[in-house]
């Protein structure tokens, strides 16, 4: 499995499914007030890993099992009222090799399967009036995101063919380098072929990512990447799922130059809930015992290659969540204070919600262990004197601006491509 095999910070993001630590902490109390605040936003998280578990786990997002560890399911999603969840479309490179959209069409598909199962509390949405429209109705609003350039295989017409099936970011790689773009999650590793940046072929990506409306994420790139995609972009990006490295140094995380980078671009950077991303104690010791967990890891997919087996996701889960389980986790309050610097940092406009739910094997801070639990943030955020009107920014109200944004700037591009086109007869390719 390949999070295991790349640098300590990412070793469990992503992963599939996750689990609740037990927790000694007193737990936060939501006052009414601070319930009719977050009652009366429509909340958008911009990242959910829980497409792993509709394929590989066949898992129903109806789900009332009491013992399901998962962070989300329709019931938890109401409690929580989380408006929109963008689901991630995320295609391990190592096992799919040879056939990344094969996979890609599956996951899309699973979404779709749940969103036709449930359709009296979820719905299928691609755009903000979407979003809106569910809103009123009471339904989640199910998004889609894709994780990781190297599911388009180097081909401009799959990234067009994704966005017509309804997938409204990507981002452009996730942990390994794929073919036009440089990760953070391999960048120190000399085997990888790096580009410093992005490819040429890559600033076409993000170009026509511009014109059909699909924001550009710049979660998980490198560092150079990052800069050539705001220096390319004609658009406002997201950091889809990513926290602040001036409080936690891990590379997955935006220095602050950075985050004043997305902020003039007019940005949003979406905070990740994983306490690897949030609490720098919690990275060192997910450091620490990275060697014995990469050697659990190794042992069971030896045996299962021994075996001739096919190797489980959800075991593999399970193993992963063992070792977390050994660390103690970070409070709460570790999330609130990557809000509240990238607030202070890039301005009140510029911040948002990407949970990384069901991608980081239950590594999140104390009381955070499903959608149902997000009314405590905006309890948290009050607690630190936020206005309701900059709460609702941050809960979802910045997301739907860029996505708003996106919608109209890329008609317009649209518009003029194809005046141009009826003009000059060109078919643009
Ligand atoms: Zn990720």
């Amino acid at each position: 499995m390949i999070k295991s095999k790349l640098l300590v910070a990412v070793v469990l993001v992503c992963s599939f499914a996750a689990a609740q630590n037990a927790s000694n902490a007193p737990d936060v109390t939501v006052s009414a007030k601070a319930r009719a605040i977050h009652d009366s936003a429509i909340v958008v998280d911009t990242h959910a890993d829980t497409p792993q578990r509709f394929l590989d786990e066949g898992f129903d997002i109806g789900s009332t099992d009491s013992k399901d560890v998962g962070h989300i399911s329709l019931d938890k999603v109401r409690r929580g009222n989380l408006g929109a969840e963008f689901f991630s479309i995320w295609v391990d490179p190592e096992t799919n090799q040879g056939h990344f959209a094969k996979h890609t069409f599956d996951l899309i598909d699973s979404v779709y399967e749940q969103a036709a199962r449930h359709p009296d509390r979820m719905m299928m949405a691609f755009s903000v009036a979407d979003i809106e429209r569910a809103h009123h109705e009471h339904k989640l609003a199910a998004l889609m995101g894709i994780e990781g350039g190297h599911s388009i295989e180097n081909d401009i017409h799959l990234l067009r063919d994704y966005y017509r099936l309804g997938v409204r970011y990507m981002t452009l790689s996730w942990s390994n380098t794929n073919e036009w773009a440089d990760s953070s999650g391999d960048i120190d590793d000399p085997k990888v072929q790096h580009h410093n940046g992005l490819t040429d072929f890559g600033k076409q990506v993000v170009l026509e990512m511009n014109r059909l409306g699909m924001m550009v994420d710049i979660s998980h790139v490198a560092d150079k990447t990052f800069w050539d995609a705001i220096a390319t972009t004609k658009l406002p990006v997201i950091a889809s799922h990513s926290s602040a490295r001036a409080l936690v140094d891990a590379p997955r995380n935006m220095t602050d130059e950075m985050l004043k980078a997305v902020a003039k671009n007019g940005g949003v950077v979406q905070v990740n809930f994983f306490s690897g991303f949030d609490d720098e104690g919690f990275l060192k010791a997910l450091a620490a015992q990275k060697k014995d967990q990469d050697a659990a890891v190794q042992q069971y997919m030896d045996e299962m290659k021994a075996a001739g087996k096919t190797v489980s996701y959800i075991e593999l889960d399970r193993i992963e969540r063992e070792w977390t389980a050994k660390i103690p986790r970070p409070p709460l309050k570790v999330l609130i204070d990557h809000i509240d610097h990238i607030a202070k940092v890039a301005g009140i406009d510029h911040v948002g919600l990407g949970s990384d739910f069901d991608g980081v094997s239950g590594a999140t801070p104390q009381g955070m262990d499903s959608a149902a639990d997000l009314p405590k943030i905006t309890q948290a955020l009050l607690d630190r004197g936020y206005s309701a009107d900059d709460i609702h920014k941050i809960l979802g109200g910045n997301t739907l601006r860029v996505f708003r944004e996106v919608e109209r700037v890329s008609r317009e591009m649209q518009g003029q491509t194809s005046q141009k086109m009826s003009s000059s007869h060109i078919t643009i390719r």
